[in-house]
């Protein structure tokens, strides 16, 4: 992709903010403020959240299907729940035309989660015990009205999450999968990069459920929640659950919470009448557990785990492009022709490459921009490369002068 035309540019204005993540995506030009806790994803900025959730849902594909849950919903799906007067977060939608004449619907929910949604769809399809255990998720923008929405991405009134849901005929049949949801949850932490830094705390199960959930929480200065390792036993509990001895004898650890899992017992399953046939025609209780990853939060959080003071530095797995190309013609149409040549035979060997094409912006800029946007590698084309590219990785200061080929080969 080329940076001309395309809404790709650095805001050397943007002023700085509560949290790195907060001024380097808005730098980069990656998000764009609305309002407070509500962003715009620009070119680049949907690039690498595409990225995460892509990553997200190839691990999902192996223990659910996709589905995509409406985001606006009648009350009366939150009434049945007992949660419509009790989520202190919830938004409400009253449209500028209720009570008209033709219309006497005069209140919505814009979902906060779905358990309250999917229920009552899996009640009306998935009846009898051959049809269980299933799961279904989603990749979603969630609304909550959040009371200090900050930190950038980590915290928003509207943000992204991967929801998944699990349905079966036993609460024993709901905590085998459920372990086996774990391990997914371990891989997809991996794969984002913040596997050896993510860990497992208990934690309460809020409005939803009397047992523990389960968080994953990536260790994190800037994090809000706060862990406590009870080393004797080996297990992270969050600072709502943690036992005052345990608190007074250890530290806390600073987190950001990247996922958390519910069991949820028969509460949603029994609002919405929903119970299975089992295999004597009887009817039967259906339990159901929850699954969330924030992927818009996790996006955030790896700003703030991964940047030096020039910039973003991305994992290679999410990164909006593999490799920066600059080039730096300085008036020389050789030099542009050359450019735009690397530009094109990189394209056509499917190599994800971010060309700085512009011709208004002094070198030193283009070179900054590479450093804040954080690709993998930048290379540069200029009157100086000759017939040869001069690469480098984000990660280190080390230059080399390598051909096309060399260049392709290295990245593909
Ligand atoms: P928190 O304790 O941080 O408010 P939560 O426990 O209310 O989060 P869940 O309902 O468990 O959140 O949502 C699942 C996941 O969605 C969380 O683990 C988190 O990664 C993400 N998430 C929750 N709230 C937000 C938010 N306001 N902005 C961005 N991501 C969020
Ligand atoms: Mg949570």
């Amino acid at each position: 992709m080329r940076y001309s035309h395309n809404l790709i540019k650095s805001n050397k204005e943007a002023r700085e903010f509560d949290t790195v993540n907060a001024t380097l995506l808005q730098k980069g030009v990656f998000i764009d403020q609305t309002m407070a806790g509500v962003f715009a994803f620009l070119p680049l900025g949907l690039r690498v959240l595409q990225k995460i959730e892509q990553i997200i849902r190839e691990e999902m594909d192996t223990i659910g299907a996709e589905v995509f849950l409406p985001a606006l919903v009648p009350t009366k799906l939150w009434e049945q729940t007992g949660r419509f007067d009790t989520v202190d977060v919830l938004f409400k939608a009253t449209p500028a035309n209720a009570g008209s004449a033709k219309r006497n619907d005069a209140t919505y929910v814009l979902n906060s989660t779905h358990e309250d949604t999917v229920a009552p769809i899996a009640g009306k399809y998935m009846l009898s015990y051959r049809d269980l255990p299933f799961a279904v998720y989603q990749i979603q923008t969630k609304f909550r009205n959040e009371e200090r929405p900050k930190s950038g991405l980590l915290r928003g009134r509207e943000f992204r999450m991967k929801d998944l849901y699990s349905f079966h005929a036993s609460d024993e049949d709901r905590e085998a999968y459920y372990e086996k949801a774990k391990e997914v949850y371990v891989r997809i932490f991996d794969r984002l990069g913040l596997g050896a830094d993510t860990v497992i705390a208990l934690a309460s199960g809020g409005d939803f459920t009397d047992d523990y959930s389960h968080e994953f929480q990536t260790k994190l200065d800037t994090g809000e929640d706060t862990i406590y390792h009870d080393e004797k036993e080996d297990v992270f509990y969050n600072k709502e659950v943690a036992s005052p001895e345990l608190q007074k004898a250890t530290e806390g650890i600073q987190v950001s919470e990247v996922g958390n899992i519910f069991p949820l017992g028969t509460k949603f399953t029994e609002a919405a009448e929903y119970m299975y046939t089992n295999e004597d025609g009887k009817q039967q209780p259906v339990y159901m557990a929850s699954y969330g990853i924030g992927s818009s939060r996790i996006m955030g959080v790896l700003v703030e785990k991964f940047h030096d003071d020039r910039g973003i530095i991305w994992p290679a797995n999410v990164a909006p492009f593999t490799v920066h190309l600059v080039g730096i013609s300085g008036g020389d149409d050789a030099v542009t022709a050359k450019a735009e040549a690397v530009y094109e035979k990189l394209t056509a060997a499917n190599v994800e490459v971010l060309y700085d094409d512009r011709a208004d912006v002094s070198p030193g800029e283009k070179l900054g921009d590479a450093d804040l946007v954080g690709c993998p590698w930048r290379a540069v084309v200029s009157g100086k490369t000759g017939d040869s590219i001069e690469i480098k990785q984000r990660t280190s200061d080390a230059m080399e002068l390598v051909t096309i080929d060399d260049l392709i080969t290295k990245l593909t």
